[in-house]
Formats: structure tokens, C-alpha cells, sequence
């Protein structure tokens, strides 16, 4: 059996036909055209799906059914996007669109919940039966796999890990609260500790990385200076990993999952992150001593993690 996989992210959506053994064997897909209505966007995607069916010599009962990974508040049961902040959709019955349009069955969740699929059943997660999964990008996307099962919670709603609060009054997170892991964790905030770190010491090699353009730093400065021994990005560096330690600590002592897997921009550090935190960890974790080590890995998927995460909605 196959399935179709659907990644909406928030300048186009790409589409796979996936085989059961995670192999992408035909890829579609279409840039999202702002100020379009909501619904032209399902339409459009639904359309394309039949077409590639046929003009690629499927038949639709080759496939399971259409998973889909969309970013925002995802309500997986009655299969409406409630809310996505940048794709500014309101309410939208993605699954009806889709199941009436194409004749399929359709699941949809939120983008982290796929990607964690995706590495469980295709990726680095594939050996093991808990896992959680920290996406480390604009902000911070959490997905749980408890007993070889996507963990969705009331409605699907679950696993919002990047909100769950290390600091009480912290900084301020995009959401509206204060002090969540995102507002500490995510390459946004990395970078804004990058800036401030910056200002304070002139003579960083930080400076000449970005060319004394301060506009120019982004989520690899501070690692990449960090590697030529900058002191001050080292600072950052393993400031940046203690905050993401703490998020590390907490989820290990809830799940106690096997492993954790990074992904997201930052998991291009590999090993230079994945080292450090796992020092971290193990110093930081409840009896550790006593308990099970925690795994650390980087994600196997890349971009291929949302189209594979979601086709891997319609395998049990
Ligand atoms: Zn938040």
C-alpha cells in the first residue's frame, strides 16, 4: 500500500506519493499565492492530487489515504485547521475539502506531530518506542511518540513542548505568554542572544563573521565562531545549550522517552549540539544514575520529514 503525503509550510505546499517504505516515489506541489481565499488553497491541492494520480498511472485505491502536516493549531479530530498564524487561515475544514474532492480518507496535524511520525517510522526513531521530537527553527515544534503511537492529546491539540514555561516572567514568546523554551530555545532567540552578546564585546570574531552587519546574524554565528574558540560565542553557545537543557531535563523526566530528536535549522550542528547537550543532560536528569540514558540524535529526514510524517499518519 502506499500513501500520499501533504507538507504545507508557509510559502508552498508539497506533495509525495510515498511507498511503505518511506520512499518519496513522486513529488508535487505549488507555491502558496498570498490573498488567495482560504479555501482556493484545498481546492487547488485536492485538483492536483487527483491529476498526479492520473496522469502518473496510479489508481486511487493504491493509496491509504492523504496524510497532511500543517503548521498552527490543528484540530486532528473533526480535521480543520483552527488557526495558522502565518498562512492566516481561520477555521478551515481542510479534511471534508479534501475527502470530498478526492473520494479519499484524509488525517491532518499539526507539522511538528508529522515530522515526529515521520522520524518514528522512517527516520532515526525507527528502533524505538518513545521518542520526543523538538523542531529548532523560528520557533519551537514538539511532537510525542508514546508506545509506538503519536501522542495527539484532546483533539490533537497535544505536545505543544516549545510553550511549556523555564522561567517564570521570562522573555516574552511569540504566543503572548512569558518565558516558554520557544522564547529561549528557538534560532530566533538564539540569535537575539547572539546580537546582545555582540554588543557587549566589540572585539568578538562574531563581528567579522557577519561582516560588522549586525543584521547579518543568523542561528550559525555563534556556533560557527564558537568552533574557532571566540570566547564570547562560546559564552553564547553554551548559554544557548543550557536553556535548551532545561527543556531537554523536563521532557526525559515526563516520557523518559529512548531518545530525543533535534530537528529544524539548527540540527545542521550535529554532533558540535548533540555532544554538549547530552553532557548536559545526563548531569541534569532525575537519578540518572538510576534511570536509562536518554539518546540524542539530529533528524535523518530533512525536508523530506513533513511529506514522509504525514503519508506515515495512515501507518498503524
Ligand atoms: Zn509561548
Amino acid at each position: 500500500m502506499n500513501y500520499i503525503g501533504i507538507d504545507v509550510g508557509g510559502t508552498s505546499i508539497k506533495g509525495g506519493f510515498v511507498s511503505e517504505s518511506g520512499e518519496i516515489l513522486h513529488r508535487f506541489g505549488f507555491p502558496i499565492e498570498k490573498g488567495l481565499p482560504q479555501e482556493e488553497y484545498i481546492n487547488r491541492l485536492a485538483d492536483l492530487i487527483n491529476e498526479e494520480i492520473v496522469k502518473n498511472d496510479y489508481r486511487k485505491s493504491d493509496f491509504a489515504g492523504v496524510g497532511i502536516g500543517c503548521p498552527g493549531s490543528i484540530d486532528s479530530e473533526l480535521g480543520v485547521c483552527d488557526y495558522s498564524n502565518n498562512l492566516q487561515w481561520y477555521g478551515l475544514p481542510v479534511v471534508s475539502i479534501i475527502e470530498k474532492r478526492t473520494g479519499m480518507p484524509c488525517r491532518i496535524t499539526n507539522d511538528a506531530n508529522a515530522a515526529m511520525a515521520g522520524e518514528a517510522k522512517f527516520g532515526v526513531g525507527k528502533n524505538y518506542r518513545n521518542l520526543v521530537l523538538l523542531t529548532l527553527g523560528t520557533g519551537v515544534g514538539g511532537g510525542v511518540y508514546i508506545d509506538n503511537h503519536l501522542y495527539g492529546g484532546n483533539k490533537g491539540k497535544g505536545a505543544e513542548l516549545g510553550h511549556t514555561i523555564i522561567a517564570m516572567d521570562g522573555e516574552p514568546c511569540s504566543c503572548g505568554l512569558k518565558g516558554c523554551l520557544e522564547a529561549y530555545a528557538s534560532v530566533s532567540a538564539l540569535i537575539r542572544q547572539t546580537k546582545k552578546a555582540m554588543e557587549k564585546d566589540k572585539n568578538s570574531l562574531m563581528w567579522d563573521y557577519v561582516a560588522y552587519d549586525i543584521d547579518r546574524v543568523d542561528g550559525k554565528t555563534a556556533f560557527e565562531c564558537a568552533k574557532q574558540n571566540d570566547k564570547t560565542a562560546l559564552e553564547v553557545v553554551d548559554q544557548y545549550e543550557d536553556y535548551l537543557t532545561i527543556g531537554l531535563v523536563n521532557f526525559s523526566n515526563i516520557f523518559r522517552p529512548e531518545a530525543i530528536i533535534l530537528g529544524g535549522g539548527l540540527s545542521n550542528q550535529r554532533e558540535y549540539l548533540t555532544d554538549a547537550l547530552a553532557e548536559k543532560l545526563k548531569a541534569a536528569q532525575y537519578g540518572y544514575r538510576h534511570t536509562p540514558k536518554v539518546e540524542l540524535f539530529v533528524s535523518e529526514l530533512g525536508n523530506d520529514a513533513g511529506i514522509l510524517g504525514a503519508a506515515a499518519l495512515f501507518i498503524d
